[in-house]
């Protein structure tokens, strides 16, 4: 169809670093099967700048943004509205401009939900490791919460932030069985792991361009009776999932969870359901570009 590109609707995503991101091909690859007349950009923007960005994309009326790493929460105090989900959250993956308004939105939770799904892993009673304490790890919680987790172990750089985060979302969501470590607290991690049935990795150590490294401290090991989620997917296999791979244990890259979460992301903007008999082709091509090494 021959479209007016004067009326293209403008969509994007911010961070800081986006040399790793897979959402401009997810988004528009979708765009020009389902035939629409739209365009998805990447948006480096500096953490000082995040305001002014802001700001510009309700000048520029850009239609949707989504927002990765590090702004999922420090974005929040430049919006005008976030959903009743995101302020649970306490963080917002996807931005809709509604005639300048700008509503947030947290579609990171399905995205993860609904890849625990598609193993078929029953979560009751179990007890999890969460690496991180940002906007990805708060998304994982508060789907874990939902799914009667029975109790969440928090490992983060900044103990202080894991702890925040227990408070915050403890009082919202009635979840008391939080314990908060700092990340190097090696001997107590070891005893959660023979312990737990999840480990998820919601940092960004071993994300492109630094895959040699993992969110693991140096003589931790993994036990072949694990689930290991981490949520980068670029690189398809990190380190991380390497060494959890050799251990036997079950292992799932952040891909899926991409997926869901951009094609609901498109279901807020467009309001439109998107045909899930792209979902295969789609899964494929985002391997064959990560493959080929183009992002
Ligand atoms: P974020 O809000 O910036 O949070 C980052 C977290 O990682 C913080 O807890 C931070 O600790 C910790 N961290 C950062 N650098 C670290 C380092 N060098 N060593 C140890 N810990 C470090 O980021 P995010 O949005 O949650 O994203 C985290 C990761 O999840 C990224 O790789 C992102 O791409 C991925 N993700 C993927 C999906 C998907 O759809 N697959 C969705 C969401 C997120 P401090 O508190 O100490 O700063």
């Amino acid at each position: 169809m021959n479209k007016d590109k004067r009326k293209l609707s403008l969509f994007g995503i911010i961070g800081y670093p986006l040399t790793h991101t897979m959402s401009p091909y997810l988004h528009n690859y979708v765009f020009e099967k389902m035939d629409l007349n739209c365009g998805y950009f990447p948006f480096e923007v500096k953490p000082e700048d995040l305001e002014k960005a802001i700001q510009g994309a309700r000048s520029l009326n850009i239609n949707g943004l989504n927002v990765t790493v590090p702004f999922k929460r420090k974005v929040i105090p430049y919006l005008d509205q976030i959903s009743e989900e995101a302020s649970q959250i306490g963080a917002v993956n996807t931005i809709k401009n509604q005639r300048g308004a700008l509503k947030g939105y947290n579609t990171d939770v399905l995205g993860f939900s609904r890849t625990l799904k598609k193993i078929n892993f029953n979560l009751e009673k179990s007890k999890a490791i969460v690496l991180g304490a940002g906007g990805g790890a708060r998304a994982v919680i508060y789907s874990l919460i939902r799914k009667d987790i029975y109790k969440i172990a928090i490992y983060n750089r900044t103990l202080t932030h894991a702890r925040k985060l227990a408070q915050k979302m403890g009082k919202k969501l009635g979840f008391s069985k939080f314990a908060c470590h700092s990340l190097d607290k090696t001997d107590k991690l070891r005893e959660d792991l023979a312990k737990a049935k999840l480990l998820v990795n919601a940092t960004p150590v071993g994300m492109w361009p630094d895959p040699d490294k993992s969110p693991l401290p140096d003589g931790v090991q993994l036990n072949g009776h694990l689930i290991v989620f981490d949520l980068i997917y670029n690189p398809p296999t990190t380190k991380l999932l390497q060494g959890a791979k050799a251990k036997g244990a079950t292992t799932i890259n952040g891909l899926d969870m991409l997926i869901y979460q951009g094609v609901e992301a498109l279901n807020i903007w467009l309001k439109k359901e998107i045909n899930s008999n792209l979902f295969p082709d789609l899964r494929n091509y985002l391997i064959e570009v990560l493959a080929n090494g183009s992002a």
